[in-house]
């Protein structure tokens, strides 16, 4: 159910502004603690932050999905360790039980989500099974009222800080002798589940990621997502699919803050008796950014509006996430040229977000899986239409 339009433009007011003066400003702090301030956190709690697309009913603000890009264009105007505190708890963390889970799932563990009481990580990816989800390892053995967990999980957002996984494993089936995959609801206390270190990144400082492993973890039968084994492969690619519109608003939002600032720099900075903004060179790479981001921003505003109505915006999401992705990449790189040797100074901040986009590229699917999806779906389309 979508808010009223007064109150949406409130929030987006809010979060414009507790971006420009509560986040902007910690920037440069958080990249070197590489840690978010927990004042921050308790504001991001009070904004609702937490909850942003889980349903109303459950304390969440049930924001609908073109609702959802807006905030989250907002959103990308800053640092993106920002948005991975509250990000797992809105996106790959709880979908999965808002989509799927039972009713008793979603009133024991999406009150707590949404107030960000609780932290959630999404963990699929194995040190063997990566692009190839499907391949994963994990086992869980039925033992009576139990299942029993053993594999490890690679490269987890927000492990080190979760309270409840949503981990895929691969459980017994009387038909398909490779099993199949099942998605479990497991608390982090549970014994037999331990963290690997943090893992040392390229960029997004203060957001973190570990392994997580599993070493004859038992779950009870409840912990089963949905109440079924062998839906864990479909939930999962229904969530990422809602993850791909919401990455791809965050890089419309990064790719706006880096022309912003990449302009602001160009009319300041002088040379040959004149600012840099006055050269056409450099205004071919302001408008060539300008144009892709707005781009980015008309598909996945449209993307957005197509799934509110119900449509099947598996291609589209997927051309969203594959292009936002590699614009925000372009546009990072001219930034840091507009700004030359300050570009790669740490000052700046350009060289950081230079570092940080380049994730995008490849979580929550690289450029190469979403180029095969795109092309699958359009001779599955064409087939079909034969
Ligand atoms: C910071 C970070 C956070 C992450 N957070 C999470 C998380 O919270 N939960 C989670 O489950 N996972 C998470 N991941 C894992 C992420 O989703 C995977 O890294 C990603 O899906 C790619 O898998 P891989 O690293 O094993 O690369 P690989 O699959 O080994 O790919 C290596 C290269 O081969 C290419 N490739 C693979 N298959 C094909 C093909 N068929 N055709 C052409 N090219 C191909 C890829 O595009 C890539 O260029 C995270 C990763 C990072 C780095």
């Amino acid at each position: 159910m979508s808010l009223d339009p007064e109150i949406f433009q409130q929030l987006l007011e809010t979060v414009r502004r507790f971006v420009k003066e509560r986040l902007v400003p910690h920037e440069a702090d958080v990249s070197r603690s590489d840690r978010v301030p927990e004042s921050i956190k308790h504001e991001m709690r009070d904004l609702g932050l937490f909850g942003l697309s889980i349903p109303q009913e459950f304390g969440g603000l049930g924001l609908t999905m073109e609702e959802e890009v807006r905030v989250t264009f907002e959103l990308g105007r800053t640092s993106p360790a920002f948005r991975s505190v509250f990000g797992t708890n809105n996106g790959i963390g709880s979908q999965g039980i808002v989509m799927d889970g039972t009713d008793e799932q979603k009133r024991l563990y999406l009150p707590r989500l949404a107030a960000g009481d609780i932290i959630s990580s999404f963990a699929l990816t194995e040190p063997e099974a990566g692009s190839d989800a499907a391949s994963l390892r994990t086992t869980a053995r039925s033992d009576g009222d139990f299942y029993v967990l053993n594999g490890t999980k690679r490269f987890i957002t927000n492990a080190p800080h979760a309270d409840l996984f949503t981990v895929f494993a691969r459980t017994e089936s009387a038909s398909r002798p490779e099993g199949v995959v099942t998605a479990f609801l497991v608390d982090a206390r549970t014994p037999g589940l331990s963290l690997g270190k943090i893992d040392k990144k390229m960029g997004q400082s203060g957001s973190h990621t570990c392994d997580v492993i599993f070493e004859d973890c038992k779950v009870p039968a409840s912990a089963v997502l949905g109440g079924e084994e062998g839906q864990g492969f479909k939930t999962a690619m229904k969530v990422l699919d809602r993850g791909r519109l919401h990455i791809s608003a965050f890089c419309v939002g990064v790719a706006d803050r880096l022309i912003a600032d990449s302009l602001s720099y160009a009319m300041q900075r002088k040379q040959f008796g004149q600012p840099i903004a006055e050269f056409q060179l450099i205004q071919a790479m302001l408008a060539d950014s300008r144009a892709e981001s707005y781009a980015a921003k008309c598909m996945v505003l449209e993307t957005a509006r197509g799934k509110d109505r119900g449509d099947n915006v598996s291609t589209d999401a997927a051309c969203c996430k594959m292009f936002a992705s590699e614009m925000v990449g372009r546009v990072a790189d001219r930034a840091v040229q507009i700004h030359g040797g300050a570009g790669y100074m740490e000052e700046y901040g350009i060289e950081r977000a230079y570092r940080d986009v380049r994730l995008f590229r490849i979580y929550e699917g690289t450029t190469q899986i979403h180029q095969i999806l795109i092309a699958r779906n359009m001779v599955k389309e064409a087939l079909a239409a034969a």
